[in-house]
């Protein structure tokens, strides 16, 4: 993705992976190909693989910068989880995508998830001596307190998953004191706000960036692909609450679409970022 600016805010992203991925089927709730794989076909070829039925998913961080300030936004899955295929992703591009920014790991200030998803919190610790300590020695990580208290209540039920997610990505980080619990109307400098999205997570979160009049926001799992903008009622298998993903996904979509707002989905491939716009009973999206 080339570096976005708005107002003084530069936004670049992290790319893990990319490419074609799962089926159709085997992501969204109560697909229908009958009636929904034209919708896929019409999308084009960065966004859907016709041959092989597959969606093209990408799995990605975003750094937001503004003069004083480094945040890195959702950490992708993170190296030596042990987690099973398909998510025992090679580690390697995203550290060349790190260096790519001219960062390391101390440089980043603020660290953000939009949720606490195996995909999106694996880079907060790193395995050192045997111990899961943070990966960003000098950031504050925010953790929306509800999603947070959520994890945690789930893995003391034993749940899996999430299984380790939160054991080796979140509790480590509580432990080592750097770790702060904001509500989910949470500002930071006035440039950056969470918008609670919830459904898809029960305190899923987008971030707003606001800056010189201009606006951008990262959407986490807000969609995992631009069908859930042509059918915004479709929820996948990964929504804790796939009703109110979509209602979700429907309002903040309308408000995207009025204020032209440039999005930055975890999920999208190729170019990444892009705007929507009302059409029929949906939305349509444009790359940016
Ligand atoms: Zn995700």
């Amino acid at each position: 993705m080339r570096q976005f600016t708005i107002g003084d805010v530069t936004i670049d992203a992290i790319c893990e992976r990319s490419g074609p991925w799962r089926t159709p089927e085997t992501i969204f709730l109560g697909y229908d190909r009958e009636a929904s794989e034209s919708k896929l076909r019409e999308l084009g070829p960065v966004l859907y693989d016709a041959a092989q039925n597959r969606l093209v998913m990408a799995y990605h961080s975003f750094v937001l910068r503004w003069p004083g300030r480094t945040v890195l936004i959702d950490t992708c899955t993170g190296e030596d989880k042990g987690y099973p295929p398909p998510m025992d992703f090679p580690k390697q591009p995203w550290l060349d995508g790190l260096a790519a920014l001219d960062l390391a790991f101390e440089d980043i200030d603020v660290v953000f998830s939009t949720h606490l998803h195996i995909d999106h919190c694996g880079w907060n610790t790193r395995l050192r001596e045997g111990r899961w300590v943070p990966a960003f020695p000098r950031a504050r990580y925010l953790f929306v307190r509800g999603e947070y208290e959520y994890w945690k209540q789930a893995t003391a039920r034993g749940e899996n998953p999430p299984g380790k997610v939160w054991t080796m990505n979140c509790e480590p980080v509580m432990a080592a004191g750097q770790c702060e619990l904001v509500e989910a109307d949470y500002t930071l400098d006035g440039v950056m706000s969470l918008k609670l999205t919830p459904g898809h997570s029960p305190f899923h979160c987008c971030v707003d960036i606001s800056s010189r009049g201009e606006h951008a926001s990262v959407v986490g799992d807000l969609m995992h692909h631009a069908l859930q903008l042509v059918e915004p009622d479709t929820s996948t298998v990964f929504c804790a609450d796939p009703k109110a993903a979509a209602r979700s996904r429907r309002a903040f979509l309308a408000e995207a679409a009025e204020k032209n707002t440039l999005l930055f989905p975890s999920h999208f491939p190729g170019p990444v970022a892009g705007r929507v716009q009302a059409e029929g009973k949906g939305f349509r999206w444009q790359f940016a």
